[in-house]
């Protein structure tokens, strides 16, 4: 019999139990809750440790929790279609299961050999770290924290650390997956690797997260180091959390080693540009895309989806160039102005209130409404899955420049490919941040730093040369920008590997 959503009792953790159960979907689900009426924000509502269930539907649990009831996620899980009323009816797809189907795509283009493919396709180390970390009561509280080195065939491994509730393994190994290919895509001599804790940094003190970073660093220290793997910032990390990572590496080896990260503060070297790198490459790529297809940036609509570090900086380079930035929004709603919105007073706005909604001249929209504006730019800077079969149809956008990793599914990407919408895909479109990277982790290791105008007309130059490129083969070759992008990074990968060899 089906049950009815009418039967779903809140609190004592019924819908942990029942969810749990249901081994398609949540492996564990916590959501206690005293008084029954809803989320309170003095408790931890972990939706996490998901293995089938994508980290877009985590990311919407976890950042609406302030504004929404469990009520409503129950809604939204039966409305994705991940459970009906509490009875699964399909096998989602993973991040890592959408980057394993690209690499097929690309790799079939390319015609590669399957043991050239057994070569480079997946990881080449995983490790698995358990994070005890005293919190400001006293009490220990145990975090599980990943760092993943997916490819170091063109050099050391590349890419950043993120702290979420949502954070996997299995999303952990389709963002190293996808450094590797986006490294090779802009031609800087680095492999691909990401890590990340699943932890929820906005419910935790400063203190806290300053003794979690230390604890993660220290765990995943052999793997780390300027010749071996170099962390980032990336979702709810920043440069402070870089800087205690550096600084934990020295104080381990006995020396100042700045290279060990990038996106470190300035004044520990870090290079000028990088904070806008990713938003500002994201402009590049988005004004190429312009040009190609002769929409102009000036009098363009633009919308943003996560007004963070990427979303923020691309909106307000295209404002500065003319452009309506019409609608943005972050992890608690959307804000949308069909004359625009004014760019800087909502960065002013989201640092004051730490979120856009609220923002003068504007109105609330959903975020469904957001992705399916009458627009001539989307910019899904965010988080995975952000689009898929469900909601790509209702795409109006011509170009859609990918700022956040994987916001499309493959099956979203069919669609936005077969409605004739212009994807500039993550690999190209965000490696601005990583290109900066490289730039920082150069200028450190020769401790001779360049001027903010040097990196941007570095910058540009990669950005723009490496679109050219992709856009080449996309030509010849008449496939999608993804499929495009990928065979140009994974056929890089493929002949360093070649070069290289099979050891021993
Ligand atoms: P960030 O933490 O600065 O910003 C993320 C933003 O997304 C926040 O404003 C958050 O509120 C918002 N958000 C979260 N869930 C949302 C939802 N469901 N709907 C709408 N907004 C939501 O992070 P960032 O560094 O800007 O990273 C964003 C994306 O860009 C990620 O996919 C990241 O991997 C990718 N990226 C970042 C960099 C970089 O250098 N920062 C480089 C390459 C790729």
């Amino acid at each position: 019999m089906r049950e009815t959503a009418s039967h779903w009792k809140y609190p004592d953790g019924k819908l942990d139990s029942r969810l749990r159960g249901n081994d398609q979907g949540f492996e564990r689900v916590r959501i206690p809750d005293e008084t029954g009426a809803g989320f309170s924000h003095r408790k931890t509502y972990k939706l996490s440790s998901m293995t089938s269930c994508p980290s877009r539907f985590i990311a919407v649990v976890f950042d609406n929790w302030l504004l929404h009831t469990p009520r409503w996620i129950e809604v939204c899980l039966s409305q994705m279609g991940v459970f009906e009323m509490g009875v699964p009816t399909q096998t989602v797809k993973t991040a890592y299961d959408s980057a394993m189907e690209n690499f097929d795509l690309a790799a079939e283009a390319l015609d590669l050999s399957t043991n050239v493919r057994n070569m480079i396709k997946y990881p080449e180390r995983i490790l698995h770290v358990n994070l005890p970390v005293r919190m400001d009561s006293g009490h220990i509280q145990r975090f599980e924290g990943y760092r993943v080195q997916h490819s170091t065939a063109r050099g050391p491994a590349k890419g950043g650390i993120r702290y979420h509730p949502g954070v996997t393994l299995d999303e952990v190994k389709a963002l190293a997956t996808w450094m590797t290919w986006k490294c090779a895509v802009v031609n800087i001599p680095f492999g691909g690797g990401k890590g990340g804790v699943t932890c929820n940094p906005k419910e935790m003190s400063l203190t806290e997260l300053e003794r979690l970073t230390r604890r993660y660093a220290s765990a995943i220290l052999p793997l780390i180091g300027p010749e071996r793997d170099i962390p980032a910032p990336d979702v709810y990390t920043n440069s402070q959390i870089m800087a205690w990572i550096m600084d934990t590496y020295s104080m381990t080896k006995g020396y100042p080693i700045p290279g060990v990260v990038t996106g470190k503060p300035i004044a520990l070297g870090g290079s000028l540009g990088r904070n806008e790198a990713t938003g500002r490459g994201v402009y590049y790529t988005v004004q190429s895309a312009g040009e190609h297809l002769r929409v102009p940036i000036k009098g363009a609509k633009v919308v943003v989806q996560g007004f963070g570090n990427a979303g923020s900086i691309a909106a307000q380079l295209l404002d500065s160039n003319q452009a309506y930035v019409i609608a943005a929004s972050d992890s608690r709603g959307c804000v949308y102005n069909a004359n625009g919105l004014d760019i800087p007073k909502l960065i002013m706005h989201k640092e004051k209130t730490g979120g856009v909604v609220g923002m003068v001249n504007s109105e609330t929209i959903s975020p469904q409404e957001l992705l399916a504006l009458e627009c001539d730019i989307l910019i899904p800077a965010a988080l995975e899955n952000a689009i898929d079969a469900t909601n790509a149809g209702a795409v109006k956008a011509k170009i859609v420049g990918e700022a956040a990793n994987g916001p499309v599914t493959p099956e979203g990407d069919a669609i936005l490919e077969k409605n004739g919408v212009f994807v500039i895909p993550d690999i190209l479109c965000n490696a601005g941040g990583v290109t900066v990277s490289y730039f920082e982790w150069v200028q450190d290791e020769q401790h001779l730093f360049w001027e903010a105008q040097d990196v941007y007309n570095r910058l540009e130059r990669v950005m723009k040369n490496s679109f050219a490129e992709v856009l080449k083969i996309r030509l010849d070759r008449k496939v999608s920008m993804r499929t495009a992008a990928n065979m140009l990074g994974i056929s890089r990968v493929a002949e360093a590997t070649a070069l290289r060899g099979l050891y021993p």
